[in-house]
């Protein structure tokens, strides 16, 4: 597997030095991002802080990694996570002046692939250490895409066979070993044998077997996964020659369908036929035989290994995600994989930008704020079309945000089509929690949770919502609470509040928090005046028991107890 048909690689700078290298390698990988120290380097991608934390991460998230610095560094920096690991991803040492390229972890990932590649354009040669991939320029038990490898044990004692100086004879098609340096006879005991039929592995082959079988699946069809495995065995075909099953486009939200593909590791495709042997017929017009129609489910054999992508279409995804307060370290790893498989990013520019970087293949859709039914319908209409569709929001994205604006959009909606993408709201820190953390525990009880804006409900309802908030004397959070537009309101909101709190009621004002220039603030409601207050901060107001006392900073906690009444014994 090369890196462009996985993840697009993290190049990893440490210093300016490696800058116009790592510039060149992005050449070659238009998708790679740059990440730098911050504060050491200009100019890069993305930021981090810590080196060894940052190339942890990126291993264990299976990100192809081309670092940069000595492959010592390298080598000590990931040694703790090795062993966590069955399949890596590639990872590579490279000369800060491009002189050097040395292929460390990942052969199964292809990792001397990617530095032959980078060596090539660097002008330099790649360090391949790999006996099979030397001697026959090809690593054997790293087939090209559309193909998979047998058995990765039984493969390995073969190319030690191959090494020690057998000869080898290929059987069926394998043009990527065409370029390769194989000692080829045709009478040789060892054979590469690509075949998309069963066969029991024999200790002088090397099994491949082409991806070029797909299953027809009628949505009816008891245990798909398990009748699919049953089918093709009856048919003597490989398992391991599934490149896709594909249904009824009305069966996009049939969730036994999607478990059984992901049960056989293969992509689920949607065509508009409804049976299964019409659905094979279409697809695949030039069948070889067999094509196996059985109750609920037909087989059909392709020449050629599948280019699934161009097979129907897939089920459309449309997840609304909370980027937290702003800082990357506050967002939960749901939504950075979410950001990362997204094809469509919709939301305020600010959120989107926030949510970045993205690459070239990303398309953004940046909106006005006020546009969110008009924003939710066009997710729609781009998910439907099997796209994988985000939309932004800060926080949390239920907390006055695009979730409900989204599900309610759903809801009006009778096309069943919208109704059949795979629809996902994943949380966010709020900022009420965000800002509450930063202070202590002032939501440390019960409290209420308002919007002061009266955009969307009129005035007197949050009075009337605010005033029993303050008798029932929960702590109270206000988003929203002040605007060019809504210029009052707040001063009205902190009369009705001070009409049941005392002055010195703490109040907690945290402004930009997780993002540049963030402050926080511990004041009183006696000093609180809606000058202090603007549309980017965020309001908390203590109740009857909410507590202040000096941090040994010089700053200070504010908390509400767990109790209520009587404070119990200890
Ligand atoms: N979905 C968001 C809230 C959107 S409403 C969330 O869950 O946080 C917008 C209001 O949230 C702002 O007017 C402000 O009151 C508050 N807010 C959002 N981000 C903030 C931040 N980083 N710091 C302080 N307040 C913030």
């Amino acid at each position: 597997m090369g890196a462009s048909d996985g993840k697009a690689p993290a190049i990893v700078v440490l210093g300016k030095g490696a800058l116009a290298t790592a510039r060149r390698i992005q050449q070659l990988y238009p998708d790679a991002l740059i990440h730098g120290m911050a504060e050491r380097v200009d100019g890069v991608d993305l930021t981090y802080s810590g080196f060894g934390a940052t190339l942890r991460q990126l291993y264990q998230q299976d990100t192809p990694i081309i670092a940069l610095c000595a492959a010592g560094i390298v080598i000590r920096t990931l040694a703790p996570v090795l062993l966590e690991k069955g399949a890596e991803p590639p990872v590579l040492a490279v000369a800060e002046d491009g002189t050097a390229v040395v292929p460390l972890l990942g052969g199964l990932g292809g990792v001397n692939v990617m530095a032959r590649e980078i060596a090539a354009a660097l002008n330099t040669s790649a360090a391949i250490t790999t006996s099979g991939e030397l001697r026959f320029g090809t690593c054997l038990l790293n087939p090209p895409p559309g193909y998979a490898l047998g058995d990765l044990e039984l493969g390995k004692r073969f190319v030690s066979d191959l090494l020690s100086g057998e000869s080898v004879r290929i059987e069926g098609a394998a043009p990527w070993l065409a370029q390769a340096q194989l000692p080829e006879d045709e009478h040789a005991q060892l054979a590469i044998h690509v075949d998309y039929r069963e066969r029991d592995p024999s200790a002088h082959e090397l099994l491949i077997y082409p991806r070029n079988v797909l299953v027809a699946v009628e949505g009816s069809l008891p245990d798909p996964a398990e009748a699919v495995k049953t089918a093709l065995h009856d048919s003597r075909i490989a398992l391991q020659s599934l490149a896709c099953l594909v249904a009824n486009s009305g069966e996009m939200a049939n969730a036994a369908l999607h478990a059984a593909a992901h049960a056989l590791g293969v992509p689920l495709r949607f065509v508009e036929q409804t049976s299964a042997t019409e659905i094979a017929q279409q697809v695949l017009p030039q069948l070889l035989p067999p094509l196996t129609p059985m109750k609920g489910l037909a087989i059909a054999v392709a020449a050629q290994p599948l280019d699934v992508k161009r097979i129907g279409r897939s089920r459309g995804r449309l997840a609304v995600i909370g980027l937290g307060p702003g800082a990357a370290e506050f967002m939960i790893p749901a939504v950075k994989a979410e950001l990362a498989r997204a094809n469509d990013v919709l939301g305020y520019e600010t959120y989107v930008r926030m949510a970045g970087p993205f690459r070239a293949d990303q398309v953004l859709h940046c909106t006005d704020n006020r546009e969110e039914m008009q924003r939710a319908r066009h997710a729609f209409e781009l998910a439907a079309q099997g796209r994988s569709v985000v939309v932004v929001s800060s926080g949390d994205p239920g907390v006055f945000a695009m979730a409900a604006a989204v599900l309610e959009a759903l809801h009006e909606s009778d096309n069943s089509e919208w109704h059949a993408v795979d629809l996902a709201i994943l949380p966010g820190v709020s900022a009420s929690l965000a800002t509450a953390a930063q202070a202590g525990a002032p939501l440390g009880h019960d409290f209420c949770v308002m919007s002061l804006s009266d955009n969307l409900k009129p005035w007197d309802i949050i009075e009337k919502r605010l005033d029993l908030a303050c008798q029932a004397d929960l702590a109270l959070a206000f988003y929203n609470p002040i605007s060019r537009s809504r210029p009052w309101q707040l001063g009205r909101a902190l009369e009705i509040v001070r009409q049941h709190r005392s002055p010195q009621t703490p109040i907690t004002l945290g402004r930009d928090i997780g993002r540049p220039g963030q402050t926080l603030r511990i004041i009183t409601l006696g000093e609180l005046t809606p000058e202090q207050v603007d549309m980017r901060t965020m309001v908390l107001v203590g109740s009857s028991t909410t507590s202040v006392f000096p941090r040994a900073d010089g700053s200070q906690w504010v908390y509400t107890p767990r109790w209520y009444g009587d404070k119990p014994a200890k």
